[in-house]
Protein backbone atom coordinates (compact mmCIF):
# COMPACT_ATOMS: atom_id res chain seq x y z
CA UNK A 1 0.00 0.00 0.00
CA UNK A 2 1.58 3.80 -0.90
CA UNK A 3 -0.04 6.51 0.63
CA UNK A 4 0.96 10.22 0.64
CA UNK A 5 1.80 11.89 3.56
CA UNK A 6 2.18 15.35 4.42
CA UNK A 7 5.55 15.68 5.15
CA UNK A 8 6.15 19.63 6.06
CA UNK A 9 3.42 22.50 5.98
CA UNK A 10 3.97 24.88 3.22
CA UNK A 11 4.45 28.65 3.54
CA UNK A 12 3.11 30.03 0.53
CA UNK A 13 2.83 27.93 -2.24
CA UNK A 14 3.18 24.20 -2.07
CA UNK A 15 6.02 22.38 -3.01
CA UNK A 16 6.83 18.47 -3.72
CA UNK A 17 8.94 18.67 -0.83
CA UNK A 18 5.91 18.95 1.51
CA UNK A 19 5.15 15.48 0.41
CA UNK A 20 6.16 11.84 1.12
CA UNK A 21 5.11 9.05 -0.63
CA UNK A 22 5.11 6.05 2.06
CA UNK A 23 4.88 2.70 1.30
CA UNK A 24 2.54 0.89 4.37
CA UNK A 25 1.29 -3.06 5.12
CA UNK A 26 -2.54 -3.31 3.21
CA UNK A 27 -4.37 -3.10 6.40
CA UNK A 28 -7.26 -5.85 7.84
CA UNK A 29 -10.39 -4.94 8.60
CA UNK A 30 -11.38 -5.23 12.49
CA UNK A 31 -15.17 -4.97 13.84
CA UNK A 32 -17.71 -2.37 11.79
CA UNK A 33 -14.56 -1.93 9.24
CA UNK A 34 -13.67 -2.82 5.37
CA UNK A 35 -11.05 -2.68 3.63
CA UNK A 36 -10.92 -0.38 0.30
CA UNK A 37 -9.37 -0.37 -2.92
CA UNK A 38 -9.15 3.35 -3.97
CA UNK A 39 -9.79 3.70 -7.46
CA UNK A 40 -10.04 7.53 -7.64
CA UNK A 41 -9.73 10.11 -5.38
CA UNK A 42 -10.27 13.58 -5.39
CA UNK A 43 -7.88 16.77 -5.10
CA UNK A 44 -9.60 19.86 -4.02
CA UNK A 45 -8.44 23.44 -3.39
CA UNK A 46 -10.11 22.97 0.54
CA UNK A 47 -7.16 20.74 1.28
CA UNK A 48 -4.99 23.49 1.44
CA UNK A 49 -6.56 25.33 4.26
CA UNK A 50 -6.21 21.88 5.71
CA UNK A 51 -2.28 21.85 5.68
CA UNK A 52 -1.81 24.97 7.75
CA UNK A 53 -1.86 24.43 11.38
CA UNK A 54 -4.89 27.17 11.98
CA UNK A 55 -8.16 26.23 13.39
CA UNK A 56 -10.75 26.38 10.64
CA UNK A 57 -13.89 24.76 10.87
CA UNK A 58 -11.80 21.25 9.35
CA UNK A 59 -9.43 19.95 11.47
CA UNK A 60 -5.71 20.58 9.94
CA UNK A 61 -3.68 17.62 8.39
CA UNK A 62 -1.44 16.36 10.82
CA UNK A 63 2.19 15.50 10.11
CA UNK A 64 4.00 12.51 9.15
CA UNK A 65 0.26 11.14 8.29
CA UNK A 66 -1.71 10.56 5.13
CA UNK A 67 -3.83 13.21 3.65
CA UNK A 68 -7.29 12.63 3.75
CA UNK A 69 -10.35 13.43 1.09
CA UNK A 70 -12.90 12.01 -1.04
CA UNK A 71 -12.30 8.67 -2.33
CA UNK A 72 -14.18 5.86 -4.19
CA UNK A 73 -12.68 2.35 -4.70
CA UNK A 74 -14.17 -1.13 -4.44
CA UNK A 75 -14.26 -3.65 -0.85
CA UNK A 76 -11.74 -6.13 -0.86
CA UNK A 77 -12.24 -7.27 2.53
CA UNK A 78 -14.22 -7.05 5.58
CA UNK A 79 -18.04 -6.90 5.82
CA UNK A 80 -20.20 -4.42 7.72
CA UNK A 81 -22.95 -2.26 7.59
CA UNK A 82 -24.45 -3.45 4.76
CA UNK A 83 -21.55 -3.12 3.06
CA UNK A 84 -19.45 -6.45 1.54
CA UNK A 85 -16.41 -7.03 -1.13
CA UNK A 86 -17.50 -6.25 -4.33
CA UNK A 87 -19.29 -3.19 -3.56
CA UNK A 88 -18.42 0.20 -4.55
CA UNK A 89 -18.55 2.59 -2.05
CA UNK A 90 -17.40 6.37 -1.74
CA UNK A 91 -15.53 7.57 1.12
CA UNK A 92 -13.49 10.08 2.97
CA UNK A 93 -10.51 8.62 3.08
CA UNK A 94 -8.21 8.97 -0.29
CA UNK A 95 -4.33 9.97 -0.56
CA UNK A 96 -3.78 6.18 -0.46
CA UNK A 97 -3.97 3.11 -2.31
CA UNK A 98 -6.01 0.73 0.50
CA UNK A 99 -7.72 2.69 2.87
CA UNK A 100 -9.30 1.37 6.08
CA UNK A 101 -13.07 2.65 6.38
CA UNK A 102 -15.81 2.36 9.23
CA UNK A 103 -18.65 1.05 7.40
CA UNK A 104 -20.31 3.97 8.71
CA UNK A 105 -18.34 6.14 6.82
CA UNK A 106 -18.54 4.63 3.61
CA UNK A 107 -21.73 5.03 1.33
CA UNK A 108 -22.50 2.37 -1.48
CA UNK A 109 -22.94 3.67 -4.88
CA UNK A 110 -24.40 2.08 -8.19
CA UNK A 111 -21.37 1.90 -10.96
CA UNK A 112 -23.88 0.81 -13.11
CA UNK A 113 -25.83 4.41 -12.72
CA UNK A 114 -23.28 6.52 -13.83
CA UNK A 115 -19.69 6.66 -14.46
CA UNK A 116 -17.95 6.18 -10.85
CA UNK A 117 -16.02 8.91 -11.05
CA UNK A 118 -19.41 11.28 -11.45
CA UNK A 119 -20.04 10.71 -7.39
CA UNK A 120 -16.77 12.84 -6.90
CA UNK A 121 -18.14 15.82 -9.16
CA UNK A 122 -20.99 16.01 -10.93
CA UNK A 123 -22.78 14.41 -8.81
CA UNK A 124 -21.07 14.40 -5.77
CA UNK A 125 -19.54 17.05 -3.23
CA UNK A 126 -18.65 19.75 -5.88
CA UNK A 127 -22.03 19.61 -8.11
CA UNK A 128 -23.84 19.78 -4.65
CA UNK A 129 -21.74 22.76 -3.95
CA UNK A 130 -22.68 24.79 -7.33
CA UNK A 131 -26.26 23.40 -6.91
CA UNK A 132 -26.93 24.40 -3.29
CA UNK A 133 -24.56 27.64 -3.40
CA UNK A 134 -26.51 28.61 -6.40
CA UNK A 135 -30.21 27.63 -5.55
CA UNK A 136 -30.10 28.08 -2.03
CA UNK A 137 -27.57 30.36 -0.87
CA UNK A 138 -27.89 33.12 -3.42
CA UNK A 139 -31.77 32.46 -4.06
CA UNK A 140 -31.22 32.68 -8.13
CA UNK A 141 -34.15 33.68 -9.62
CA UNK A 142 -35.54 32.97 -13.61
CA UNK A 143 -34.27 35.64 -16.18
CA UNK A 144 -31.22 36.94 -13.54
CA UNK A 145 -28.05 37.94 -14.74
CA UNK A 146 -25.34 35.33 -12.93
CA UNK A 147 -21.82 35.86 -12.61
CA UNK A 148 -19.23 32.96 -11.75
CA UNK A 149 -15.32 32.60 -11.40
CA UNK A 150 -13.49 30.03 -11.50
CA UNK A 151 -15.82 28.82 -14.09
CA UNK A 152 -14.22 26.14 -15.77
CA UNK A 153 -13.81 24.32 -12.63
CA UNK A 154 -15.59 21.50 -11.28
CA UNK A 155 -18.30 23.57 -9.45
CA UNK A 156 -18.07 26.86 -11.51
CA UNK A 157 -18.78 25.15 -14.69
CA UNK A 158 -21.95 23.56 -12.86
CA UNK A 159 -22.95 27.17 -11.59
CA UNK A 160 -23.35 27.86 -15.09
CA UNK A 161 -25.15 25.19 -16.47
CA UNK A 162 -27.64 25.04 -13.44
CA UNK A 163 -28.50 28.56 -13.48
CA UNK A 164 -28.93 28.27 -17.51
CA UNK A 165 -31.28 24.97 -17.09
CA UNK A 166 -33.11 26.88 -14.29
CA UNK A 167 -34.00 29.67 -16.16
CA UNK A 168 -31.12 32.66 -15.60
CA UNK A 169 -31.40 35.54 -18.29
CA UNK A 170 -27.76 35.75 -18.63
CA UNK A 171 -24.73 34.31 -17.11
CA UNK A 172 -21.31 34.79 -17.36
CA UNK A 173 -18.09 33.22 -16.83
CA UNK A 174 -14.49 33.76 -16.10
CA UNK A 175 -11.39 31.73 -16.28
CA UNK A 176 -7.98 31.52 -17.16
CA UNK A 177 -6.98 30.36 -20.56
CA UNK A 178 -8.44 30.94 -24.22
CA UNK A 179 -9.04 27.33 -23.84
CA UNK A 180 -11.57 27.42 -21.06
CA UNK A 181 -13.05 30.62 -22.05
CA UNK A 182 -14.14 28.53 -25.86
CA UNK A 183 -15.08 25.25 -23.73
CA UNK A 184 -17.80 28.06 -21.23
CA UNK A 185 -18.95 29.25 -24.30
CA UNK A 186 -20.12 25.84 -26.03
CA UNK A 187 -21.37 24.56 -22.39
CA UNK A 188 -23.75 27.32 -22.80
CA UNK A 189 -22.36 30.50 -21.09
CA UNK A 190 -23.69 33.73 -22.48
CA UNK A 191 -20.73 35.26 -22.50
CA UNK A 192 -16.98 34.19 -20.64
CA UNK A 193 -13.98 36.02 -20.61
CA UNK A 194 -10.11 34.89 -19.51
CA UNK A 195 -9.34 36.82 -16.48
CA UNK A 196 -5.61 37.52 -17.41
CA UNK A 197 -6.81 39.46 -20.37
CA UNK A 198 -7.37 43.20 -19.02
CA UNK A 199 -9.13 44.20 -15.22
CA UNK A 200 -11.78 41.96 -14.31
CA UNK A 201 -14.01 44.42 -13.39
CA UNK A 202 -13.58 46.05 -17.03
CA UNK A 203 -14.25 43.00 -18.70
CA UNK A 204 -17.41 41.99 -16.17
CA UNK A 205 -18.87 45.34 -17.39
CA UNK A 206 -18.69 44.69 -20.99
CA UNK A 207 -20.57 41.26 -20.63
CA UNK A 208 -22.98 42.56 -18.42
CA UNK A 209 -23.71 45.73 -19.64
CA UNK A 210 -27.16 45.51 -17.17
CA UNK A 211 -25.27 44.08 -14.15
CA UNK A 212 -25.35 41.21 -12.14
CA UNK A 213 -28.09 40.20 -10.11
CA UNK A 214 -26.37 36.40 -8.53
CA UNK A 215 -22.67 36.44 -8.40
CA UNK A 216 -20.52 33.32 -7.41
CA UNK A 217 -17.90 33.72 -5.64
CA UNK A 218 -14.90 30.96 -6.45
CA UNK A 219 -11.68 33.25 -6.32
CA UNK A 220 -12.40 36.43 -4.28
CA UNK A 221 -9.96 39.24 -4.63
CA UNK A 222 -10.48 41.39 -7.86
CA UNK A 223 -12.85 38.83 -8.86
CA UNK A 224 -15.33 39.86 -5.54
CA UNK A 225 -14.30 43.73 -5.89
CA UNK A 226 -15.55 43.76 -9.64
CA UNK A 227 -18.76 42.03 -8.95
CA UNK A 228 -19.62 43.95 -6.40
CA UNK A 229 -19.07 47.04 -8.41
CA UNK A 230 -21.10 45.36 -11.18
CA UNK A 231 -24.25 44.36 -9.05
CA UNK A 232 -27.50 45.52 -9.32
CA UNK A 233 -29.19 46.53 -6.19
CA UNK A 234 -30.81 43.47 -4.04
CA UNK A 235 -27.85 41.42 -5.66
CA UNK A 236 -27.09 38.21 -3.94
CA UNK A 237 -23.45 37.09 -3.72
CA UNK A 238 -22.90 32.89 -2.89
CA UNK A 239 -19.37 33.12 -1.56
CA UNK A 240 -18.02 29.65 -1.60
CA UNK A 241 -14.20 29.92 -1.92
CA UNK A 242 -11.03 32.31 -2.08
CA UNK A 243 -8.76 30.57 -4.47
CA UNK A 244 -6.90 33.69 -5.32
CA UNK A 245 -5.78 33.94 -1.78
CA UNK A 246 -5.65 30.32 -0.49
CA UNK A 247 -1.65 30.13 -0.84
CA UNK A 248 -1.24 34.23 0.23
CA UNK A 249 1.38 35.46 2.28
CA UNK A 250 -0.22 38.86 3.14
CA UNK A 251 -3.93 39.69 3.16
CA UNK A 252 -5.77 40.39 -0.09
CA UNK A 253 -5.71 43.70 -1.38
CA UNK A 254 -9.17 43.50 -2.95
CA UNK A 255 -12.33 43.96 -2.54
CA UNK A 256 -12.06 47.92 -2.09
CA UNK A 257 -15.38 48.61 -2.98
CA UNK A 258 -17.01 47.16 0.17
CA UNK A 259 -19.03 49.99 1.13
CA UNK A 260 -21.29 49.62 -1.85
CA UNK A 261 -23.06 46.87 -0.45
CA UNK A 262 -24.88 49.33 1.81
CA UNK A 263 -26.45 51.49 -1.45
CA UNK A 264 -27.07 48.82 -3.02
CA UNK A 265 -28.28 46.82 -0.21
CA UNK A 266 -26.50 43.34 -1.27
CA UNK A 267 -26.36 39.97 0.32
CA UNK A 268 -23.19 38.69 0.64
CA UNK A 269 -23.40 35.54 2.29
CA UNK A 270 -20.78 32.57 2.94
CA UNK A 271 -21.60 28.89 2.95
CA UNK A 272 -20.29 25.68 3.27
CA UNK A 273 -21.84 22.69 1.13
CA UNK A 274 -21.94 20.62 4.33
CA UNK A 275 -24.59 22.22 5.60
CA UNK A 276 -26.96 21.43 2.84
CA UNK A 277 -27.24 17.70 2.97
CA UNK A 278 -30.76 17.80 3.42
CA UNK A 279 -31.32 18.99 -0.82
CA UNK A 280 -28.73 15.65 -1.67
CA UNK A 281 -31.94 13.76 -3.07
CA UNK A 282 -33.08 16.62 -4.99
CA UNK A 283 -29.87 17.50 -6.57
CA UNK A 284 -29.41 14.09 -7.60
CA UNK A 285 -32.75 13.44 -9.00
CA UNK A 286 -32.74 17.20 -10.64
CA UNK A 287 -28.66 16.68 -12.26
CA UNK A 288 -28.89 13.10 -13.12
CA UNK A 289 -32.27 13.67 -14.96
CA UNK A 290 -30.16 16.71 -17.22
CA UNK A 291 -27.24 14.06 -17.54
CA UNK A 292 -29.67 11.83 -18.54
CA UNK A 293 -31.41 14.25 -21.36
CA UNK A 294 -28.02 15.39 -22.70
CA UNK A 295 -28.71 18.41 -21.34
CA UNK A 296 -26.01 19.27 -19.08
CA UNK A 297 -21.62 18.14 -19.18
CA UNK A 298 -19.00 18.01 -17.44
CA UNK A 299 -15.34 17.70 -17.79
CA UNK A 300 -12.98 15.59 -15.59
CA UNK A 301 -9.06 15.73 -15.66
CA UNK A 302 -7.60 12.54 -14.58
CA UNK A 303 -3.76 12.31 -13.60
CA UNK A 304 -2.31 8.63 -12.66
CA UNK A 305 -0.75 7.70 -10.04
CA UNK A 306 -0.96 7.90 -6.21
CA UNK A 307 2.35 9.45 -6.77
CA UNK A 308 1.31 11.58 -8.94
CA UNK A 309 -1.23 13.17 -6.19
CA UNK A 310 0.98 15.62 -4.80
CA UNK A 311 1.75 17.33 -8.70
CA UNK A 312 -2.39 16.88 -9.63
CA UNK A 313 -2.92 19.12 -6.47
CA UNK A 314 -0.76 21.51 -7.25
CA UNK A 315 -1.86 21.48 -10.65
CA UNK A 316 -5.59 22.27 -9.77
CA UNK A 317 -3.97 25.86 -8.03
CA UNK A 318 -2.44 26.39 -10.94
CA UNK A 319 -5.63 26.05 -13.34
CA UNK A 320 -4.07 23.27 -15.38
CA UNK A 321 -7.73 21.40 -14.90
CA UNK A 322 -11.09 21.77 -16.87
CA UNK A 323 -13.28 20.54 -14.62
CA UNK A 324 -13.12 18.47 -11.62
CA UNK A 325 -9.49 17.30 -10.94
CA UNK A 326 -9.10 13.50 -9.86
CA UNK A 327 -6.28 10.96 -9.61
CA UNK A 328 -7.02 7.48 -10.82
CA UNK A 329 -5.24 4.90 -8.50
P1 LIG B 1 -11.76 24.04 -9.48
O1 LIG B 1 -12.06 22.84 -10.29
O2 LIG B 1 -12.46 25.31 -9.79
O3 LIG B 1 -10.18 24.25 -9.53
C1 LIG B 1 -9.59 25.39 -9.02
C2 LIG B 1 -9.50 26.46 -10.13
O4 LIG B 1 -9.23 27.72 -9.54
C3 LIG B 1 -8.35 26.25 -11.08
O5 LIG B 1 -8.68 25.39 -12.12
C4 LIG B 1 -8.04 27.67 -11.57
O6 LIG B 1 -8.68 27.88 -12.82
C5 LIG B 1 -8.70 28.56 -10.51
N1 LIG B 1 -7.72 29.47 -9.90
C6 LIG B 1 -6.59 29.15 -9.26
N2 LIG B 1 -5.95 30.27 -8.84
C7 LIG B 1 -6.70 31.31 -9.24
C8 LIG B 1 -6.59 32.73 -9.11
N3 LIG B 1 -5.56 33.31 -8.48
N4 LIG B 1 -7.56 33.50 -9.66
C9 LIG B 1 -8.61 32.95 -10.31
N5 LIG B 1 -8.77 31.62 -10.44
C10 LIG B 1 -7.84 30.82 -9.92
O7 LIG B 1 -11.97 23.71 -7.95
P2 LIG B 1 -13.37 23.38 -7.26
O8 LIG B 1 -14.43 23.50 -8.26
O9 LIG B 1 -13.23 22.15 -6.48
O10 LIG B 1 -13.51 24.59 -6.21
C11 LIG B 1 -13.86 25.89 -6.64
C12 LIG B 1 -13.97 26.82 -5.44
O11 LIG B 1 -15.01 26.39 -4.60
C13 LIG B 1 -12.72 26.87 -4.58
O12 LIG B 1 -12.53 28.19 -4.13
C14 LIG B 1 -13.08 25.98 -3.41
O13 LIG B 1 -12.35 26.30 -2.26
C15 LIG B 1 -14.55 26.26 -3.28
N6 LIG B 1 -15.35 25.20 -2.64
C16 LIG B 1 -16.12 25.55 -1.56
C17 LIG B 1 -16.96 24.66 -0.97
C18 LIG B 1 -17.84 25.12 0.15
O14 LIG B 1 -18.48 24.29 0.80
N7 LIG B 1 -17.89 26.41 0.42
C19 LIG B 1 -17.02 23.25 -1.42
C20 LIG B 1 -16.20 22.98 -2.61
C21 LIG B 1 -15.39 23.94 -3.17
P3 LIG B 1 -8.27 29.09 -13.82
O15 LIG B 1 -7.48 28.45 -14.92
O16 LIG B 1 -9.58 29.60 -14.26
O17 LIG B 1 -7.45 30.07 -13.05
Amino acid sequence: NREIHLASRPQGWPTAENFRLVTTEVPTPGPGQVVVRNRFMSVDPYMRGRMNDVKSYVPPFALDAPLDGGAIGEVVAGEAGGVKPGDTVLHGLGWREYALVDAKGARKIDPDLAPVTAHLGVLGMTGLTAYAGLLDVAAMKPGETVFVSGAAGAVGSMVGQIAKLRGAGRVIGSAGSAAKVERLTALGFDAAFDYHDGPVSKQLRAAAPDGVDVYFDNVGGDHLEAAIGAMNVHGRAAICGMIAQYNATEPPAAPRNLALVIGKRLTLRGFLVSDHGHLREQFVQEVAGWLREGRLSYDETIVDGIEQAPEAFLGLLRGENLGKMLVRL
